[in-house]
């Protein structure tokens, strides 16, 4: 099963992300922990050219160019052939990513993002995304609380409230677009409980 993360920052995807890892472990199955933008070495390399400010693409729809072809090379050397091995992979951001941010905040055209997502997945949809729902202001202020002394910020914690709050609402708009594939959880609860919740979730619709 293939199943992905998504929310704002600060929301506690990666924490999910590895709990649910464990959990699955424990129940015996074999679970590839990935991320995206990256997740593989090239895509890895354009992930850094692109946060690192190295390389700053001409717009949202060069950026979308940038993330798919790393998303391809993630796709064909890490996530298919882990699910054809068997394994279960959990991927830390992936379309939904590039629909909220480059999309409805980059204001690329719906029908020209959903071409360039078909070729680049090419069939592979998530059996399950799990929406991590929070309230932009507490994201933010996690966001900020977790950054190290010295670390720099994240990509978008300087944009206004106003952004983060479209950024919610555009992932919420996908979950009630595709309620078959996404479940919306409360992300203001605290990491067990979150984790409780989303484990309950992979229970009730995949065959576990
Ligand atoms: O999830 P993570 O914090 O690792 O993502 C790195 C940064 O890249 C975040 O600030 C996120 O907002 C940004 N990003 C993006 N477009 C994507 C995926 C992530 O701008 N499609």
């Amino acid at each position: 099963c293939f199943i992905t993360l998504e929310g704002g920052e600060g929301a506690g995807k990666s924490t999910l992300a590895r709990s649910l890892a464990e959990r699955l472990r424990m129940a015996g199955v074999e679970v590839d922990l990935t991320r995206e933008p990256g997740g593989s070495p090239k895509a890895e390399a354009i992930r850094e050219t692109i946060l690192s400010g190295q390389i700053k693409p001409h717009g949202p729809f060069i950026e979308a160019l940038m993330f798919s072809a790393a998303r391809i090379d993630h796709i064909d050397r890490r996530i298919r052939p882990a699910l054809v091995r068997g394994e279960w992979v959990i991927c830390d951001r992936f379309i939904d990513s590039t629909r909220a941010y480059q999309g409805t905040l980059g204001r690329i055209d719906p029908a020209l993002l959903a071409e360039l997502e078909q070729v680049t997945i090419d069939g592979l949809t998530p059996d399950l995304t799990l929406i991590l729902d929070l309230d932009p202001k507490t994201g933010l202020a996690r966001a900020a609380k977790r950054r190290s002394p010295g670390e720099g910020k994240d990509r978008f914690e300087g944009e206004n409230l106003a952004f983060h709050r479209k950024l919610r609402a555009a992932y919420l708009a996908i979950a009630e677009k595709e309620p078959e594939r996404c479940a919306v959880l409360d992300a203001s609860q605290p990491p067990e409980k979150l984790a409780e919740a989303a484990w309950e979730v992979l229970c009730e619709r995949l065959p576990l």
